[in-house]
């Protein structure tokens, strides 16, 4: 008997309908397809925001080339740019003159070329900048500076709170003038004298922190004399003006003392206090040790001289007595006051003396950058974001 076929609709297996087989299946639009889609047919320009102040219509309206525009003119509070970057420029040109610190001068020479600033109503904002952090790099050494403020200020706020009733001085210690060649061995001298005075008893029984700066300046008595010198600032427990006190003449003793020279070196001692005569507060005349404390390791007009050989002669000399050297140190409840030179950021640099607020959204950027033949910073529309 022959078998049975049985014919059966495939279709009706998967419960379809024929005609369902004749009519492909529409591909749905992914989602993100669709949000694409959609996003691009209602993106438009943003309309600018109104122009209510000059960054604004620097950025919205460039000059045309023929007119040029400084950055001191439309901020004056940046107008001291120029006066840095110009020591720089004249720093590098002395380190231009000789082989041994021809790439100080190259690296001088890209310092700070191009600052871009962010902007609001009433003031700009620095973002972005190059840093070349060549030492004695006068711009460098500034933002440093600034830096290295900021940050003492709060940790001066964090001591204010822990220890209310406390004291600030404000100590000088110099020794001899020395020979710009003798520099690092004197510097070595008066490193390990101080260590030795830390450890004196007055001195453990009074202080509780201290931040001291090495400052060099060029000696009066010599074109190749020296004149280094400590900068500190001392926090002291209220006792030190009952029953601890130390008067100038001691911190002198001491400090020769501590030296082991024959001679009475130059040293000076004050509280910090406010001065009332010109209505300054406590707290002004403790920022202002600070800013005393911080300013600079070598000033830039003692790097530059008067132009003459001698006067180059010493700072490269003091260049290399320096190198490695640390100018900044800190102990006590200060201790961890300061970041050292090498760790701070380029980020660290641009922001220093600013907060960053971090929910500023606006990223368009006012560019300037470094005019060599004017000493000047002008606006660079062509390099705006
Ligand atoms: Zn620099």
């Amino acid at each position: 008997m022959p078998k049975t076929v049985h014919f059966v609709n495939v279709y009706s297996l998967f419960n379809l309908k024929s005609q369902d087989k004749l009519r492909p299946h529409p591909i749905p639009v992914p989602a993100y397809q669709k949000w694409y889609n959609e996003s691009l047919t209602q993106k438009s320009e943003p309309t600018p925001p109104p122009i209510t102040n000059i960054f604004e219509y620097l950025h919205q309206e460039p000059p045309t080339e023929n007119i040029e525009i400084a950055l001191a003119d439309v901020s004056s509070k940046d107008s001291v740019w120029d006066d840095h970057r110009y020591d720089t420029e004249q720093v590098g040109d002395i380190y231009g003159y000789n082989a041994e610190f021809e790439r100080y001068a190259e690296r001088m020479g890209d310092c700070s070329t191009f600052l871009a600033y962010g902007f609001s109503d009433d003031d700009l904002k620095l973002k972005n900048a190059n840093f070349c952090r060549v030492r004695h790099c006068p711009v460098c050494q500034w933002r440093r500076s600034l830096f290295w403020k900021s940050n003492m200020y709060s940790v001066y706020d964090d001591i204010q709170e822990k220890y209310p009733t406390h004291r600030w001085l404000f100590l000088t210690l110099t020794v001899k003038n020395c020979d710009v060649t003798d520099l690092r061995a004197t510097l070595k001298h008066m490193n390990e004298s101080w260590q030795r005075l830390i450890k004196r008893a007055p001195f453990m029984r009074g202080v509780v922190g201290w931040i001291r700066t090495t400052e060099i300046t060029k000696g009066k008595d010599g074109p190749t004399m020296a004149h280094p010198h400590f900068h500190v600032m001392l926090l002291v427990k209220p006792s030190y003006f009952s029953h601890n006190y130390i008067k100038q003449t001691q911190w002198g003793e001491m400090w020769q003392s501590v030296l082991r020279v024959d001679y009475m070196p130059v040293v000076n001692i004050k509280a910090v206090k406010a001065n009332k005569k010109i209505g300054q507060s406590k707290e002004d005349a403790i920022k202002g040790a600070i800013m005393e404390t911080l300013k600079y390791s070598v000033k830039p007009s003692d790097m530059i001289g008067e132009g003459t050989a001698k006067d180059n002669a010493w700072f490269y000399e003091l260049t290399r007595q320096v190198f490695k050297l640390r100018f900044i140190a800190s102990g006590g409840v200060l201790k961890d006051a300061f970041k050292p030179s090498d760790e701070i950021t380029n980020d660290e640099l641009i922001t220093a003396d600013e907060s960053d607020d971090e929910h500023e959204k606006d990223d368009r950027r006012l560019v300037f950058t470094y005019k060599k033949p004017k000493h000047k910073y002008m606006y660079s529309p062509h390099f705006n974001i």
